[in-house]
Formats: C-alpha cells, structure tokens, sequence
C-alpha cells in the first residue's frame, strides 16, 4: 500500500462504540465504506439484523454522540421523524466521525432470540374481511422458536417461489407449536397472489426467524398501542402476553383504526379480550364510516388525548401504514409521549 492510500485509509476510520441496554459497550473501528452494520458483524458485536436492506428495521439504533450518515437513495423501514431524532438503520449507515449509538435491547438478546429455519403447515386459512386473511399453522415438531417476544416477525417463503416477505405472529410463544399471522391482500404480489389463487389447509410454508426489536419492552408502565390495518397482528400477540403475564394494572390503550368499516377484523377477538381485561380499552376508528357508525370517527391516533398520558414514562407502540405511524408519533410526541419511548414497526418502506 503507497503512504497516501495508508492515509486515506487512517482517515477514513472512525471509533465505534455500541452501547447496549444492558450497559455493555463494544467498541470498533470502521474502515472505509463500511455500514455500521458491517463494522458490529466483523468485530462480533451482537447487533440484530435480518435484511440487510433496510427494509426490515431490525437493525435499528440510536445516535448518542458523533455523526452517522445513511443512504439516503435507499428506500428503507424509517419514518423522517425517526432519522430527525438520530435513528438510523445500521445496515445503511455510515460513522462520519467517532460515535456513539444506543441499541435499545440487551446485549443477550440476538444469543437468546436466535432465529431458526423451519416449516410451518397450514391449519386454518380464513378471510376475515375483503382483502385480509388469517391463517392457523403448525410448527414442525423440530422447530426450535420457543423463545420468541410478543411483536416480533418472522420470514415466510412463499410457496413454488424463492421469495420471502414478513410477517408478525398475532399469536404468543405459549401457543406454539400454533401460530397466527393476520395478512393483508394486496391486488398485486407475490404472497398476495399465492393466498387469493392458491392457498390451502395443508400447505407447507418455510419459516425463518424470529426477528424484530419491536416487542414488548416494560410491562409496568402504561402501553398505548396503535394499529391501523394488519398492523394489529403484533398488538395482539402483545396483549396476550401482558394478560397472560397477569400485568394488569395499569392501563393498556388498543387504538385500532381503518379507513372504511369494511376493513375491519378481529373485532370478536378484541371483544373477548375487552372482557378478560379490565385495563385494557379498545377504541376502534372508522375514519371514513359509510354507515352509521357508533365507535370513533377518527383516524386511530386522534382517539389518544391528553388525559390518556398519565405516566411520563408512558411506552407506545405503532404498527400501521407509514403515513399513520408518522402522524402518530408526532401526535404522540405533542401529547409529551417520550421519543425514546415509541416503538414502531413498519411493513412498508418509505
Ligand atoms: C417487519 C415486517 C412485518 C410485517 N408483518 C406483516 C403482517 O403481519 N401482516 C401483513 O399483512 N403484512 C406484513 N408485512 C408486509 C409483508 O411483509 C409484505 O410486504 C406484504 O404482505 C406484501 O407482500 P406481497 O408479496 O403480497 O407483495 P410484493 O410482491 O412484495 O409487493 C407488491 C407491491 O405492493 C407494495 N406493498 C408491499 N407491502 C404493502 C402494503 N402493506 N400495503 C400496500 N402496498 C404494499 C410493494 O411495494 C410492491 O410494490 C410486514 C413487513 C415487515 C417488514
């Protein structure tokens, strides 16, 4: 190597240091054109990651100190909101200085989540609405995904093709070898397609995971959730896990809205756990009733109101379209919900 390469290189390097939640730090240098990312994976630092794309969110952290870049020719899983307050997506970002980030999980959590390959065969294949469908399936008795959080996703690959998308359980680890997944159809793609034409009880579907930092965090505190569309899946499997857990003092708020009435689903089930959970309210929004409607007439987030904020340490959950997750984050946020104190896990990137 000639003296000004070695230079360029020297340059180039920044110090990063990840920081758990767990106050463990790891601490690496990153050399040239290296995401974060790529530093954490060569320097064994326990990151969680899956896509690799940006798609995902996974590998989400939190810049503390310095600067880091991202692509920003990416499409990717972040609100703008997000990348404002120093998130970034570590598969996609660059240190541009020495640096710190926060990553908002255990430095065990990767070795005590980690995903496996399996197979899952279909039980219970139902519409629940005109373009969402739930879908029962077993897990092959070799699976080995009993250490899943309530929140997380797993990879499904759609059958006689090489893809796979996403999807979060709706369905606890106490169920398995059962689990439920809640999907919407789309007019176009490629699971979409395979659940309206081909889809059958019995099929087999590959599974990897799981995957996710979206999940339960402390139970002890207030929880508002907010869902719109299938983004109720992981909100299900959440509240399952607080009553299963018997955390039910304090308050847990659902805010599950749709456009139209028809795009509604999972109603019966939320009434069950209405009845088996005295602190948990469920606002269902219409925000465009065609009918007469009698649940609010909002779009989910304005069905949260100052009096709902009773505990600074408030922790909400947001799991819709990427245009509602950003209204409610702001709304949120203007509401004094902490930023750091905002989950949120987007199907579609922005
Ligand atoms: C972490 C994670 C968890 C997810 N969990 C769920 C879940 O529980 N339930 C669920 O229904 N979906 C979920 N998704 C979305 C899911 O992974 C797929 O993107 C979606 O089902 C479309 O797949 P497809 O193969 O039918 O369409 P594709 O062939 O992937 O895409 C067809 C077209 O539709 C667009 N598109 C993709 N997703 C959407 C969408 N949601 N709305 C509108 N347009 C879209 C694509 O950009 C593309 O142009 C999740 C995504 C992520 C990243």
């Amino acid at each position: 190597m000639s003296s000004s390469e070695a230079v360029a290189v020297e340059l180039a390097e920044s110090k990063v240091t990840f920081r758990f939640k767990d106050g463990v730090e790891y601490e690496a240098i990153s050399g040239e054109g290296e995401t974060l990312l790529d530093v954490a994976r060569n320097n064994e630092v326990p990151v969680i990651h899956q896509c690799l794309t940006g798609s995902c969110a996974s590998c989400i952290c939190k810049v503390d100190e310095g600067e880091v870049g991202m692509d920003s020719d990416r499409l990717m899983s972040l609100l703008p909101s997000e990348q404002r307050e120093g998130f970034r997506l570590t598969c996609t970002a660059y240190a541009e200085s020495d640096c710190v980030v926060d990553l908002d999980y255990p430095s065990t959590f990767s070795e005590d989540h980690e995903a496996s390959q399996s197979v899952i065969t279909i039980t219970e294949l139902e519409w629940v609405n005109h373009n969402t469908v739930r879908i029962e399936a077993e897990l092959a008795d070799d699976a080995e995904m009993d250490h899943f959080e309530s929140g997380q996703y797993v990879q499904l690959k759609v059958p006689g093709t090489e893809e796979w998308r996403s999807y979060s359980m709706s369905s606890t680890e106490r169920e398995l070898p059962e689990v439920t997944f809640y999907i919407r159809v789309l007019e176009d793609g490629v699971m979409s397609n395979y659940l309206r034409d081909r889809a059958a009880v019995g099929d087999e579907l590959e599974i990897d995971g799981p995957y996710g930092v979206f999940y339960l965090r402390e139970e002890k505190v207030p929880q508002i959730m907010i869902a719109g569309g299938t983004g109720l899946a992981p909100m299900l499997s959440m509240i399952d896990s607080l009553r299963l857990k018997n955390f039910r003092r304090k308050p847990v708020i659902l805010a599950f809205g749709c456009s139209f009435e028809k795009d509604l689903f999972a109603q019966d089930e939320l009434e069950l756990r209405d009845t088996w959970m005295r602190n948990l309210d469920i606002r269902t929004c219409v925000s465009r009733p065609e009918g007469e409607w009698d649940g609010y007439n909002c779009r989910a987030q304005f069905s949260i109101t100052q009096e709902d904020i009773t505990d600074p340490e408030t922790i909400a959950y947001l799991c819709g379209p990427p245009a509602m997750n950003e209204a409610a984050r702001e709304h949120l946020e203007s509401l004094g919900v902490k930023g750091e104190n905002i989950h949120v896990e987007l199907f579609e990137t922005v």
